[in-house]
């Protein structure tokens, strides 16, 4: 029988912390009457984190602990912890007490009442330096809801719930934890909703990631957007582009051998501009024509080229 939730938390050098945040899912977890397990994700912290977490597993039964060889960052955290989650809800929650366990119970019935597939948290009054992280943020947010079309303010938010389908449908990778939302849109997830969740201050330790998370998330966010509408089909994109370059370069050689021919143009064609646009231009649309094919055999031999979420299956 599955528990009715389960608190996945990954966390990286959080020694301070993580006694204080999992006492509080404890009080908050047994009020409440859950049936609940706490997954915590040692990201191959190299202060005592993981013997603060050995020993939350001693004092608590329904404490249980995963610790990587190495740090490999918060979504490959994330990605075991959902592998290894049992509870019929999942929550995630950042391991450094900026959010709070008391929100658990809201974003649990919106789950389970409100019929919520994912619920994002959203820090709309945030406690972080309000030049690198608030204000770029918000820009952030903006793009991110022009591009993707999903209405959330909060997109990389850690604190979020998910029914369990959401969670066991999807991979989290690379860097991709920024998308999470996205990705279960891309599953076929709809009800997407956001809670509006208390920020705190970090009260001990320090943030793990710099301004560096903007630039990776808008690359990332380019690759979610390309792999989401041309991953099993690429030559759809390469195709096009190559053909549109390929025949920009044909137009400008018909014009070259027009002047030439009906002309009878005495400059040399090596003397003229639209010889050297023909040449790229042709050159790079069959390279886009080449990139397509290899983006194709690569397809082709994914694993999950065949993968498809079912929703129900009846008369069997
Ligand atoms: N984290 C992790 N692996 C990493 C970096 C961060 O597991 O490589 C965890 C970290 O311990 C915390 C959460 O991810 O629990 C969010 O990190 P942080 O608080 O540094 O991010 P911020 O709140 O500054 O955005
Ligand atoms: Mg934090």
């Amino acid at each position: 029988m599955h528990p009715d939730l389960s608190i996945v938390i990954p966390l990286y050098n959080e020694e301070e912390s993580l006694p204080e945040l999992v006492e509080w899912i404890d009080r908050v977890c047994t009020t409440q009457g859950y049936r609940y397990e706490v997954v915590m994700v040692d990201d191959g912290s190299t202060d005592r984190s993981w013997e603060v977490v050995r020993s939350l597993t001693d004092r608590f039964s329904t404490v249980r602990g995963i610790r990587f060889q190495r740090n490999y960052g918060k979504s490959p955290a994330l990605y075991v912890g959902f592998k290894a989650a049992e509870g019929n809800v999942v929550i995630t929650m950042d391991a450094d007490l900026q959010d709070s366990p008391d929100e658990i119970p809201e974003l649990y019935s919106m789950i389970v009442n409100d019929g919520y597939d994912l619920v994002s948290g959203w820090k709309k009054v945030r406690y972080d330096n309000a030049v690198t992280k608030n204000l770029p943020s918000k820009l952030y947010n903006g793009v991110n809801r022009m591009i993707t079309g999903i209405k959330l303010h909060d997109m990389n938010c850690g604190l979020k719930a998910y029914r369990r389908k959401v969670i066991k449908s999807i991979e989290v990778y690379g860097e991709m934890h920024r998308f999470i939302p996205v990705l279960a849109k891309q599953a076929g997830f709809k009800k997407i909703g956001e809670k509006v969740v208390q920020h705190r201050a970090r009260k001990y330790g320090s943030s793990k990631f710099g301004w560096e998370r903007f630039i990776n998330g808008f690359l990332d966010l380019l690759t979610i957007q390309f792999t989401s509408r041309f991953g099993k089909k690429p030559m759809h994109f390469f195709g096009v582009l190559g053909a549109l370059t390929f025949l920009t370069g044909f137009v400008f050689v018909a014009l070259l051998a027009i002047d030439k021919l009906r002309l009878g143009d005495q400059v040399a064609v090596t003397n003229k501009p639209a010889f050297f646009i023909s040449l790229t231009s042709m050159i790079m649309g069959t390279l886009f024509f080449l990139t397509g094919f290899l983006a194709e055999l690569v397809v082709r031999n994914a694993a999950d080229r065949n993968d498809y979420i079912t929703e129900e299956q009846i008369g069997w």
